[in-house]
């Protein structure tokens, strides 16, 4: 079993903090304020190619397998450019991924190319009021009419739509009373989030959040067949292996939210002195940051590992995907804590940005997936306990 990092991920991680050196506290102090999208550094990233990390050379990608993409993500998240990482889940997972996995060979060579070039952004639409977590029960519904789908329905919480190119949207093309198993007759579609049809308007958000996110009202949306990702009915199926993928970048996401809070309250904690001695040499102050410390660097290992995994389509990938989640993003909450504790009244201010961390982690414990429902598919299909809850 090999732990270590190869030359070429040494070789990945100094290319990528070349990029991420280039913007100092300042910069992600002015992204937060104006609740912006980091323009200038997405352009760095993108020029180096390393949008299309996991996405075939052929369609412009550099073909680099899942571990590769985790050593690049630490790498941002260790630059202080953790936010970033959301940005790629959208593109790079929920557009790259799904056409690798499902797409003809026209989708691959029309979609696939812009992903890896960092100049198109894509966005998912699953998630509706009524449903939520209980995916199953989506009920925008795709009407077959000649060779186009009528589309009408509502979706929520749809990160990015304002700066989408494209949007993967996920509808029921037999509704839920006439199928066998509960996650047969539903469609994945390649929708443009300017077509008529799509009206969407911005959630407001109490809390920091890096990509702003959307209401969708969908009314006689026509999508051409040719817009059909996979095949018609199994949709459901066959996102499951984006979602895994997804579980692990997003999971980065909040990973590196908590580093960076913990990172930032190392250094608060040598430097505060307000007794005789700096605050971080007492142990109500230290041990939090050091279990916090401890927790982080075990997730990484998880996280490695389900991407070692899916790579290598080894064992359960779906469970290894889901612990990974669970313990990176719980891990990253209570870093977020000992460094709302550490920094003290200071943990307010935009100028230190651990409170923008600390509700990014606390998000990343909820979404894509509970942690109640990563607990539920633990305990029923891990442990054959009774499944706790009904349809
Ligand atoms: C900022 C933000 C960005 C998002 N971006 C996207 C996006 O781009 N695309 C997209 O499709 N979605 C997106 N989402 C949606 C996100 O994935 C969902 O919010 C998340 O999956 C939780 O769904 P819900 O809010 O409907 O929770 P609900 O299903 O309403 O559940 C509420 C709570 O009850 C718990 N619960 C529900 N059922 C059970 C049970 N059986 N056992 C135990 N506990 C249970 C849940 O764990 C949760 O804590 C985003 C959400 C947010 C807040």
């Amino acid at each position: 079993m090999e732990f270590g990092l190869s030359k070429e991920h040494e070789m990945m991680q100094s290319a990528v903090r070349d990029i991420t050196a280039e913007y100092d506290k300042a910069y992600w102090q002015d992204v937060h304020e104006k609740r912006r999208p980091p323009e200038e550094i997405f352009e760095d990233l993108a020029e180096g190619g390393w949008f299309g990390a996991p996405l075939p050379e052929e369609y412009g990608g550099q073909g680099l397998d899942l571990l590769d993409t985790v050593v690049i993500l630490e790498a941002l998240c260790e630059g202080h450019a953790w936010e970033t990482t959301f940005r790629f889940t959208m593109s790079t997972v929920f557009g790259g991924i799904s056409l690798v996995e499902n797409g003809t060979e026209a989708q691959k060579e029309t979609y696939i190319p812009g992903i890896a070039h960092g100049e198109d952004v894509w966005a998912l639409g699953m998630t509706e009021p009524d449903a939520g977590l209980n995916s199953s029960r989506i009920s925008t519904f795709a009407e077959k009419d000649g060779d186009e789908y009528v589309i009408d329905g509502r979706k929520q919480w749809i990160s990015g739509m304002e700066f989408a190119d494209h949007l993967l949207l996920v509808a029921r093309t037999t509704p839920f009373d006439e199928v066998d198993r509960k996650f047969d007759g539903i469609t994945m579609f390649i929708v443009d989030p300017e077509a008529d049809g799509i009206e969407y308007s911005e959630i407001p958000l109490d809390i920091y959040y890096t990509e702003p996110t959307y209401d969708l009202f969908i009314e006689d949306l026509r999508v051409d067949e040719d817009q059909v990702l996979g095949e018609v009915g199994n949709g459901m199926y066959q996102i499951f292996g984006m979602l895994n993928v997804e579980r692990i970048t997003a999971a980065l996401s909040g990973w590196g939210a908590g580093k960076e809070a913990l990172d930032t309250a190392v250094q608060y904690a040598k430097d505060r002195e307000v007794w005789s001695e700096p605050i971080g040499a007492h142990q109500a102050i230290q041990h939090p940051l050091a279990e916090a410390h401890a927790k982080l660097e075990s997730s990484r290992t998880d996280l490695r590992k389900a991407a070692w995994q899916y790579d290598n389509q080894v064992g359960d990938v779906g469970e290894v995907s889901n612990i990974a989640n669970y313990l990176a993003c719980k891990a990253a909450w209570e870093a977020c804590e000992a460094a709302m504790s550490t920094l003290g009244g200071m943990s307010a201010s935009s100028e230190m940005g651990v409170s923008a961390a600390w509700g990014v982690a606390r998000h990343q414990r909820t979404g894509p997936v509970s942690e109640e429902m990563i607990l539920n598919h633990i305990g029923q299909h891990s442990l054959g306990l009774p499944r706790s809850y009904n349809e």
